[in-house]
């Protein structure tokens, strides 16, 4: 992926083949928080099952097992990127924006180890986030 992409190049792959609700509820966001000053840069969003299979052999072998692993990185059928569902989004004062002001548009924190990492949770925008799980092994989409 190409350094400093934001939600607003929409040929890229890694956006392209976004969940669409997703991509828009994100742009909005963006187009808000660059009233404020704050860029949001996407460091990763759709991931082929390859790619995300290759994560996951490198993770290994950083993380040193398959377990300690499973708290970063998902496998090709359980990671919420290769269904277009998920995107990381950086730097400090973007994750910082949108902790305080994503729910409104539906974009959640997921887990309290990933805070680059969101998901779209519509019912956040009436609701608030739901509580996020500590890493992703809590999470029942992993347990696949
Ligand atoms: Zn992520």
């Amino acid at each position: 992926m190409p350094d400093g992409l934001t939600v607003f190049d929409g040929e890229i792959a890694a956006l392209a083949n976004l969940d669409r609700a997703l991509l828009d509820a994100l742009r909005q966001a963006a187009a808000d928080a660059a009233g404020d000053g704050v860029e949001f840069i996407v460091n990763s969003g759709w991931r082929s099952p390859e790619y995300q299979d290759e994560l996951l052999r490198e993770a290994i072998s950083e993380y040193g097992s398959e377990e300690e692993a499973a708290r970063w990185v998902a496998t090709a059928s359980t990671s919420p990127h290769v269904s277009g569902e998920a995107v990381d989004i950086g730097e400090f004062d973007a994750t910082s924006w949108l902790s305080e002001h994503g729910a409104g548009y539906g974009l959640c924190q997921i887990y309290d180890n990933e805070p680059w990492h969101y998901e779209l949770r519509p019912d956040a925008v009436e609701q608030g986030c739901p509580v996020p799980y500590t890493d992703p092994t809590e999470d029942p989409r992993m347990q696949q």
